[in-house]
């Protein structure tokens, strides 16, 4: 298989690397960055496979030969990735990452809290790409999410940035590229990924999914041109989404959130992911409120989400919807989700009586 047809889109990002491949002048060092959702996984593993691919044409991955079929399923013995990870990570969970990555780099499981790349992984990284290549070809060291590597891990692969093994090529992914060492990052060639257009998510919807093309496009626009998050609103969001929209319902009615029982009825269900659909109704809510009701992501649903809009001005859910955001902002930075949760709480309680 060919990994670059699982790439979408990024045409100008395809096009740098395939003239760095035709022309022979690849860097020792890439940094593919982009925002969540744009491919960076799915770049990063194509020019894996096309660096090592037996016998490319015009410069890319063939996709046949057995080095292409090793790579795509991401057994091959000369492609070394590392992604952040607990510090105990079992053979089991890393089979599973490596499965699903390969299955899908869109909707692979994504870091999220305090994980991070340790120095004794990179290391261990650094001692198999220094060993001569299994398949005579070359050997390719991958560092997903580069800036969660911890600061003596990156001083550690500085060493082999600075002086790399003859024939190897390093692929760095990073959503944050400026979190990254500055002598890191300088020493990569750096290939920039932007959200992917809405109508681009859209059609891959449409065709993954055999929905309506306005459905599409309005998942599309809530994603934010995130690919893996409207594959997830798609499939396995609703039973989530149907509590996130029970937490909306409980605050519009409660006389006391204190207690409200939403609290155990969210219990077993990711807090993140929670914030995330309450934002996306509430979104819709605005959407309705504003008279724009084409632009709603979730119609079936409409019920709630117009009695919302009739209770509440769009103005103050605009307001609301841009302080749940910075809330939900504050999940990335360790704050703990419930917290979040609770604050977000509080806040709808207090708009839906303003
Ligand atoms: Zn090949």
């Amino acid at each position: 298989m060919k990994i670059w047809n699982l790439v979408i889109d990024q045409a100008e990002a395809k096009r740098l690397v395939r003239k760095m491949f035709i022309l022979g002048r690849v860097p020792h060092a890439l940094l593919v960055w982009g925002p969540p959702g744009s491919g960076r996984r799915a770049l990063a593993l194509a020019l894996a496979q096309s660096f090592l691919c037996e016998s490319p044409v015009e410069g890319l991955s063939c996709g046949k030969c057995s080095s292409c079929l090793s790579s795509a399923s991401l057994e091959h013995p000369d492609l070394h990735l590392l992604w952040p990870a607990p510090t105990s990570l079992s053979p089991e969970e890393e089979t599973s990452f490596r499965k699903a990555l390969a299955e899908d780099p869109y909707t692979a499981p994504r870091p999220s809290g305090s994980l991070g790349i340790s120095i004794d992984r990179v290391r261990a990284l650094q001692r198999q790409v220094a060993l001569h290549p299994y398949y005579g070809g070359g050997k390719v060291g991958i560092f997903l999410d580069a800036e969660y590597m911890r600061p003596e891990a990156a001083n550690a692969l500085l060493k082999t940035l600075e002086e790399p093994p003859e024939g190897t090529l390093l692929v760095l992914t990073a959503f944050r590229p400026e979190r990254l060492l500055p002598t890191v990052r300088s020493r990569c060639q750096e290939v920039p990924l932007h959200p992917l257009p809405t109508d681009v998510v859209a059609g891959v919807l449409k065709e993954r999914f055999h929905i309506p093309s306005e459905k599409a496009l309005a998942i599309a626009r809530a994603s934010g041109g995130d690919m893996g998050k409207a594959y997830k609103l798609c499939e396995v969001g609703k039973e989530v989404g149907e509590r996130a929209l029970e937490f909306i319902e409980m605050a519009l009615r409660a006389g006391n959130p204190l207690e409200a029982l939403i609290w155990e009825k969210l219990e077993g269900y990711p807090s993140e992911e929670i914030l995330e659909w309450v934002l996306l109704w509430l979104r819709d809510a605005f959407l309705l409120g504003l008279g724009v009701p084409e632009r709603v992501a979730f119609s079936d649903e409409r019920g709630t989400l117009v009695r919302l809009s009739e209770k509440v001005r769009p103005e103050a859910l605009e307001s609301f919807l841009q302080e749940a955001q910075r809330a939900s902002d504050m999940l990335s930075k360790n704050m703990p989700a419930r917290w979040v949760l609770w604050y977000v709480w509080w806040r709808l309680y207090g708009l839906f009586r303003g």
